[in-house]
């Protein structure tokens, strides 16, 4: 026998005893965006390698060590998305989405990332991202972390704490910089190598850094905060005022700050402590540079991105309690001719309730392993069509989760029975 080819390191299939947990993310996350009014939007996955250098900046992890990046046919040089930002704002532009409009939008779909494969960290995974062009004020940025809440709890999640933190302008930043870079500059015996990496390149980020060892460091560094002009103070105080009067609890973190160029003003992060080291689920803030960095005419924007495979890993470590997509029926048959009459009585159970999850057994096999089947199916019913129904009209049902007996049923009667049923809550 050939050797069986393996899946690559980092990337995963999502096999089918995995789905309900995806479903049920995904449908809470669709329900919830279309209710405050937001439209979906789908990129392709490749895009030019330049998107992301112009965007997520030369000089960040993404860029310089993370990126897929290929030459195709034609010695063009592409990329495998690693993020959804940049190409919905290459897409708003292209299509004329953001010029003087309001946009919200949203997408859902696999990110590629070159990383160390680890718990929560993988180098193909998936984010729903979500987009708002034009507005500038701090309410957006609310209904954005609103919008989140509201998904953690359709989804029965707990225990997920926001911090948020500004950045200012991108005039302030660069003040608040150079101070940064002498303070730490007067302790580089204390950065370890990464850190040493950054200071010339992307100073912020070292306050983002993990090390134990540079923790102290940083707590003493110059703080942002204190280098903030009124404008991006008042912004800041007016969002803070905005979530105390809704009710959502949140931390300020002034070390947050987030790996990505683009962001100004308010940055947010919803992070676990139920996920190990990598409990960031949800990260966002506002953009307000990006697309005319792009290309395009300058416009508001904010936005986030929630890791898919995080909150998944979080909704089973919780232990939440999801819809069952098992089927509700099983329909057995025996002999060609009660094979096509099945069929036939399947799709009409089918026409007379949309929503009924119903398993036709196809392919033979005895009543006894078709039995089988139905068991293992997880239905609640088996239905049983055989020589004998057949002669006289009428189907069999055997409950499989409760004690009630074997009954009965004239074919005719069988779907406003099985509805019965349904609305009875036996199957
Ligand atoms: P981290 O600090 O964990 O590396 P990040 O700042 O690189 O995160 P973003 O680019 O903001 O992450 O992506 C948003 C979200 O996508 C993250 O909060 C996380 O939930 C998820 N995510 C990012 N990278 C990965 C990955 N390699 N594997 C799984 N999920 C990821
Ligand atoms: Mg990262």
């Amino acid at each position: 026998m050939a050797k069986s080819i393996q899946a690559i390191r980092g990337m995963h299939d999502i096999v089918p005893e995995q789905a309900p947990l995806w479903h049920h993310l995904e449908k809470a996350v669709e329900r919830t965006l279309t209710a405050y009014g937001y439209q979906e939007i789908r990129m392709p996955i490749v895009e030019k390698t330049e998107l992301f250098k112009r965007s997520i900046g030369e000089v960040t992890d993404i860029v310089e060590k993370e990126m897929y990046t290929f030459e195709d046919r034609n010695g063009d040089s592409l990329t495998l998305r690693p993020e959804g930002t940049a190409c919905c704002v290459r897409a708003g532009i292209e299509h004329g989405l953001l010029y003087n409009q309001v946009q919200r939008l949203w997408y859902v779909g696999p990110m590629f990332r070159h990383e160390r494969p680890q718990k929560g960290r993988y180098r193909q995974f998936h984010q729903i991202g979500v987009e708002t062009f034009g507005m500038s004020g701090p309410e957006i940025e609310a209904e954005l972390i609103f919008i989140c809440a509201r998904i953690w709890k359709a989804l029965g999640l707990r225990n997920i704490e926001l911090q948020i933190n500004t950045l200012g302008t991108s005039v302030e930043r660069a003040a608040y910089r150079q101070h940064l870079v002498e303070y730490l500059q007067g302790h580089r015996d204390s950065l370890d190598e990464d850190s040493l990496r950054r200071l010339d390149s992307n100073p912020l980020r070292i306050l983002d850094s993990k090390n134990p060892a540079m923790q102290e460091l940083i707590e003493s560094a110059p703080k942002l905060g204190d280098h903030l002009g009124q404008v991006s103070k008042a912004h800041f105080g007016q969002l803070q005022q905005l979530l105390d009067n809704a009710g959502i609890g949140y931390q300020v973190n002034p070390r947050l700050v987030r790996g990505l160029d683009y962001y100004s003003h308010t940055v947010f992060e919803w992070i676990t402590d139920q996920l190990g080291a990598q409990g960031t689920v949800c990260a966002g803030g506002r953009y307000d540079s990006l697309v005319e960095q792009l290309g395009g005419k300058p416009s508001n924007a904010c936005g986030f991105a929630m890791g898919e495979e995080r909150l998944v890993a979080l909704l089973e470590e919780q232990g939440v309690q999801i819809d069952d997509d098992r089927p509700q029926v099983y329909f057995i048959n025996a002999g060609e001719q009660a094979q096509a009459m099945a069929l036939e009585l399947a799709e009409q159970l089918r026409s007379g309730n949309a929503d009924l999850r119903l398993l036709l057994n196809c392919g033979g096999g005895s009543l006894k392993a078709q039995m089988k089947r139905a068991d293992k199916s997880g239905a609640a019913l088996a239905i049983i069509l055989g020589d004998r129904e057949l002669q006289q009209s009428e189907v069999s049902l055997k409950y499989l989760r409760s004690d009630l007996p074997q009954q009965t049923v004239p074919m005719a009667g069988l779907s406003s029975h099985i509805n019965e049923l349904i609305g009875k809550g036996i199957i």
